[in-house]
């Protein structure tokens, strides 16, 4: 077949897994990624020891696509297996264990029913790790240019053409979009109109994490589990699940510390107004009720209505960015919605 010139927007995991593929059968790749690095939603910090993730934080177990991407990426080796397997409920008194799969369950997790209950996997760096070594494998064939947003696609026949933020127009043979359904709307809808109209209207959910660390010691709790997840209506402030990230992966953290991580739901309200060191403040009403359930040593609740707990002194606390998630990301590499133009 002919060699072809391929635009592909978006250097998230899907871009990257598009760009290397079509190198590979032979075509002439653009990847245009608007940010300053690769990897859009999954985004791993590494700092002193611990590995924070932002966004995604592993890959189901028993993906089949996952680690033939490792092996491109030369990591297969990288590759690191969960520690825990059970997980808890928050029934506003205490954590009671859940059944195998359950919480995915609770948690509304888009993977097969098969998949629910046999954990997760991820990589001993984080899983930017992946994004990362992709992009050096890319190889000649493909153009990765960062920091270049796209502003639209539109056809015309025999050609593609693809308008840069900065005006420079540039025409392809085809262009994959591979964005967030808000931003392939906007990149779309000048040149096919109302599918990509539609996509603005597919549902998004918020999310923000809030990443602590301890000293082991400081946690009496012996967060033998992945972590606990805190259903409706006990919901406190918005906290919905917290992982015991450094009991659930290995490289977590360094040995005599800890690190947790509490996902929200947050309102937009509180999404748009709250800054990072509010939502990451050690006194945080949520995580300061949940400790007095399941942090302080089981003698010393009579304390509980002391501040600062053993528990609210993080040494460090990240929030992550204020993402708008798709509410219909799935397992990503084998289910991504990707639209590919054609001139
Ligand atoms: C908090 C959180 C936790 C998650 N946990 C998990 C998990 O544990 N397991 C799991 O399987 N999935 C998880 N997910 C979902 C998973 O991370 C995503 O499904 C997956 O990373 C999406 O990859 P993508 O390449 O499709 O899109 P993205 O990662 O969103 O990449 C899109 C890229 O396109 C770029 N871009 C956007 N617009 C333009 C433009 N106009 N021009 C140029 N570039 C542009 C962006 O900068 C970005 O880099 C999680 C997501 C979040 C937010």
């Amino acid at each position: 077949m002919k060699m072809q010139r391929i635009a592909v927007i978006g250097a998230g995991i899907a871009g990257l897994t598009v760009a290397l593929r079509r190198a590979r059968v032979g075509d002439e790749v653009s990847l245009f990624e608007a940010n300053a690095r690769v990897g859009g939603q999954l985004w791993s910090e590494t700092q002193g020891g611990f590995v924070i993730e932002h966004g995604a934080e592993g890959f189901v177990a028993r993906s089949d696509v996952v680690p033939p991407l490792a092996l491109e990426a030369d990591i297969a080796n990288h590759v690191v297996e969960q520690l825990e397997q059970r997980s808890f409920r928050f029934d506003g008194r205490g954590l009671i264990e859940l059944a195998p799969g359950e919480a995915g369950r609770l948690l509304g997790f888009q993977v097969p029913t098969d998949d629910l209950g046999r954990g997760i996997r991820s990589f001993r760096h984080g899983m930017s790790e992946l994004p990362e070594r992709l992009a050096l494998a890319l190889g000649a064939q493909v153009q990765l240019q960062m920091r270049h947003a796209i502003e639209s696609v539109t056809t015309r026949p025999g050609a593609v053409t693809v308008l840069h933020a900065n005006g420079q127009s540039l025409d392809f043979d085809a262009a994959v979009v591979a964005t967030t359904a808000r931003s392939a709307a906007s990149l779309l809808g000048g040149g096919i109109g109302a599918p990509a109209y539609a996509l603005q209207e597919s549902p998004l959910l918020s999310s923000l994490t809030v990443t602590l660390a301890y000293r082991r010691d400081a946690i009496a709790h012996p967060l033998d589990g992945t972590g606990f997840i805190v259903p409706e209506p006990e919901q406190l402030s918005g906290v919905r699940a917290v992982t015991f990230s450094s009991s659930k992966l290995p490289h977590r953290a360094p040995a005599d510390h800890a690190l947790v991580r509490l996902f929200f739901r947050p309102s937009e309200q509180d999404l748009l107004t709250l800054s990072d060191a509010a939502w990451a403040a050690p006194q945080n009403e949520a995580w300061r009720l949940l400790c007095q359930y399941m942090v302080l040593p089981s003698g010393l609740s009579s304390r509980a209505g002391r501040m600062p707990y053993r528990c609210s002194t993080p040494l460090i606390a990240r929030a992550s960015p204020r993402w708008k998630q798709r509410s219909w990301a799935a397992r990503f590499g084998s289910r991504e919605r990707r639209f590919t133009v054609r001139g």
